[in-house]
């Protein structure tokens, strides 16, 4: 059992539209809207940011974004600001996600650029880091999530490491139905917490949420959740059907 409080974290990517959204969050909000044993994030694309915000208040359930530009504003087309974020009470941001770093070139620098700007504003990041398949075949998984996470956090003060989350998510097992096993998946965690350990010290490092993502569902979560430095999952496929998600977050209330 570990004090930090488990979080799970929806990422709907491309999906729905507000009025889908909205239905689907409604129906999340009546099941797990009213606990506060462990932490609920929804992240809808940004066009549903703001409905998804109206249906979520009064409730436990928190709002967060998928990505953001890191300047404040002006000529960056088709992008979004960390302060147009807050304006719609966004708490949280997705920052790295593989695939952002991907399809969309993201670097760390640009990865850490966000953290940093997301920090300033009030928004507690979700930085993702993970290998891809060939990484992990040629033994270099902790390196690759070694320069992910200092690039990532470069800069951060040890005051605001503790609200940021880490999300350990092996691109070779996102949305493809292959899970890290527990073993694998824990391995990675607690490397993480070691490396916070180096760069924030013990106190902090203790505090910080990583999340395990990559096919996580309610048949393979108990076992994921009861790592010691498993602390929630970023849910990516399983997080777009009410029942799907509701029974992670009762995964993760039960594993507490
Ligand atoms: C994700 O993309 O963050 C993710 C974990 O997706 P999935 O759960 O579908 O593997």
């Amino acid at each position: 059992m570990s004090s930090r409080k488990k979080l799970i974290a929806g990422n709907w990517k491309m999906n729905k539209t507000s009025a889908d959204a909205v239905a689907l969050v409604t129906d999340i909000v009546a099941a797990v809207g009213r606990q506060a044993d462990v932490d609920v994030v929804v992240c809808p694309p940004f066009t549903s940011l703001e409905a998804v915000g109206k249906a979520l208040e009064g409730s436990t359930v928190r709002l967060g974004a998928q990505n953001m530009h890191p300047e404040a504003s002006g000529a960056f087309t088709g992008e979004i600001s960390a302060g147009m974020l807050r304006a719609l009470f966004a708490t949280h941001v997705i920052l790295g996600h593989s695939e952002r770093r991907a399809y969309f070139g993201e670097t760390d620098a640009f990865v850490n650029k966000k953290v940093v700007v997301a920090l300033k504003n009030q928004l507690k990041p979700i930085l993702c880091v993970g290998e891809t398949l060939a990484e992990r075949e040629s033994g270099s998984t902790l390196k690759v999530v070694q320069t992910q996470l200092e690039g990532g956090l470069a800069g951060v003060s040890k005051d605001d490491a503790a609200t940021v989350v880490i999300a350990y998510e092996p691109v070779w097992a996102i949305g493809t139905g292959k899970v890290a096993t527990t073993e694998q998946a824990q391995e990675v965690h607690a490397f993480i917490r070691s490396l916070l350990v180096k760069l924030f010290g013990d106190v902090i490092a203790q505090k910080v949420r990583i999340l395990y993502g990559g096919s996580m569902k309610p048949s393979n979560a108990p076992e994921l959740l009861a790592q010691k430095d498993i602390d929630g999952g970023l849910i990516g496929g399983a997080a777009l059907e009410t029942r799907s998600f509701v029974d992670l977050v009762n995964a993760a209330i039960a594993a507490k």
